[in-house]
């Protein structure tokens, strides 16, 4: 990382603190590794991402409808679903610093380290020597190419490393008073299995044909073991998930137009294209038959926000022999090759599985803006947040010119023929211009300033955050102003 775009993300990370976005869980106690808090601006900010990808999906598609599961489910789920055994990173310990690290992290590190030395052949033949050894899940090899490698730990110096062992990332708690093995429960690690585990209770309860989707937006648990990078990765994480449900033999149609609509829907917030790039999974989950992230350049370089995965009947066809309940789906339609009805098949799943929190941190980082407004006379700047109006926590902020003269009073009453409408705050403390500062850190797209003049002919200025332009109009077209500017139109019309 260079020294701007480190500058960089240590500043949104501190703007994201000092203007109630984002805080350290349990700060007072010193914090908790890897758990953050959404504070007054943020939780609106979250709020409107939910919104915006709920609105994509489930109001904008008649055949994609919404789900909200427990995130406590059947232990045996997860049996089935393969997390139980497998869904596990190799650990090694650093015996003098007593330090945990991902073994395929240190090798990650090592190889992008030759790559930046130039030593490209040499990252070649480690990246290879390493997808091979995960592929194999040959522990051994991973502690051998890490002495290989003459990796130290960062904290003690030295490569006086224990052996490489699976951790499982669920965490577990128990059920009922009496802690008993058979009573261990998970946190769930995505949000996916609710969905499968209820498909056909969504689909006859509401009479869905296949290709049908089902949505969901939802808290996720993972013990990661290295934690870093803010909110990138969490142990208590949220996700929009959507399972597409569809014919079998049509998913690769399927997936390339999941694939192409996900990332339209990142574009349509006016980010710049060159900031997003498709990674293809080389390495696919045994059961997969595609899979794609979608990745988005973070100061600290390209990482995966986003996936798209082509899971096949797996899941579904392990929940059927785990439950020994049929999980299969009766097609009516006729298939035109043998003219009788396709019949009784379990669907093929198309999933678009997306970080809120990480979608939260992408769009911080790319609304912040350090501007310098400095002109001959004066040095000037503003910190300003170019959020996208229909995604801004506050939509307009209203000032009374003075805290006197009956202004207070008159502002209120604009604010109260607005605020069902919108979000807004009011605000009377300090002059205009630091009022202005404060609203353009969280990206309030309007400011409007009730002043004498409104008393005796009901028109505001308004002032426009990107431009700083100000313009005067009547008080009774405010609403069309801002529902224009901040309406989900924009983004989904
Ligand atoms: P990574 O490789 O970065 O750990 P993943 O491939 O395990 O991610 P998925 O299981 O595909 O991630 O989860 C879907 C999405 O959930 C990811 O694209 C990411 O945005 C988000 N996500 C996954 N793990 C975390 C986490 N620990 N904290 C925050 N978001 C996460």
């Amino acid at each position: 990382m260079s020294n701007s775009t480190d500058e960089l993300f240590k500043n949104v990370i501190s703007h994201a603190k000092e203007y109630g976005f984002v805080f350290q869980s349990s700060e007072i106690y010193d914090g908790l590794s890897a758990v953050y808090d959404y504070g007054q601006a943020g939780v609106e900010l979250k709020n409107n991402l939910k919104t915006y990808w709920w609105k994509a999906m489930v109001q904008m598609h008649d055949n994609i409808v919404g789900l909200d599961s427990a995130i406590f489910m059947h232990p045996t789920i997860w049996k089935a679903s393969g997390h139980v055994d497998g869904f596990s990173d190799p650990m090694i310990d650093n015996k003098d610093s007593n330090k945990r690290y991902r073994a395929d992290q240190l090798l990650e590190d090592r190889i992008a380290k030759l790559d930046e030395e130039g030593k490209t052949s040499e990252a070649e033949e480690l990246q290879l020597e390493m997808d091979n050894a995960l592929k194999a899940e040959d522990l051994p090899r991973l502690k051998e190419l890490i002495i290989e490698q003459n990796i130290k730990c960062p904290v003690s110096g030295t490569a006086n490393w224990t052996d490489v062992r699976q951790f499982n990332l669920m965490f577990s708690t128990q059920v009922g008073a009496i802690a008993d093995e058979s009573d261990t429960i998970y946190l769930r690690p995505e949000t996916a299995q609710g969905i499968f585990v209820n498909y056909l209770n969504v689909q006859k309860s509401g009479r869905m044909k296949i290709p049908f989707g089902i949505a969901q937006i939802g808290k996720a648990f993972r013990n990661e073991v290295i934690a870093r990078q803010f909110i990138i990765r969490m142990r208590e994480f949220e996700q929009m998930e959507m399972q597409y449900f569809v014919r079998p033999g049509t998913q690769k149609e399927w997936f390339e137009k999941w694939k192409a609509a996900r990332l339209k829907w990142h574009l349509a917030l006016g980010t710049d294209e060159a900031k997003y790039r498709y990674h293809e999974h080389t390495k696919l989950a045994f059961y997969a038959d595609a899979a794609y992230d979608i990745e988005f350049d973070f100061p600290f370089g390209f990482k995966e926000v986003e996936g798209i995965h082509s899971r096949t009947n797996y899941d579904l066809s392990q929940h059927e022999k785990f439950s020994r309940k049929k999980m299969q789906y009766f097609d009516p339609e006729v298939d035109p090759e043998t003219g009788k009805p396709f019949g009784n098949y379990i669907p093929y799943v198309i999933e678009t599985s997306i970080g809120l929190d990480r979608m939260f941190l992408l769009t911080m980082i790319n609304a912040y803006e350090e501007e310098d407004l400095s002109t001959e006379e004066k040095q000037d700047s503003r910190t300003v947040l170019r959020l996208h109006p229909a995604l801004a926590p506050v939509k307009a902020a209203i000032f009374p010119l003075t805290k006197k003269d009956g202004l207070p009073e008159k502002a209120r009453e604009i604010m109260d023929a607005l605020k069902l409408n919108f979000n807004l705050q009011y605000e009377e403390k300090d002059a205009i211009g630091k009022r202005y500062r404060r609203q353009d850190a969280i990206g309030t797209p309007f400011c409007i300033t009730v002043d004498h003049q409104t008393l005796e002919d009901n028109t505001v200025t308004i002032r426009h955050r990107d431009s700083m332009a100000q313009e005067r109009v009547p008080a009774d077209q405010l609403e069309k102003i801002i529902g224009d500017l901040v309406s989900w139109k924009n983004l989904l019309g």
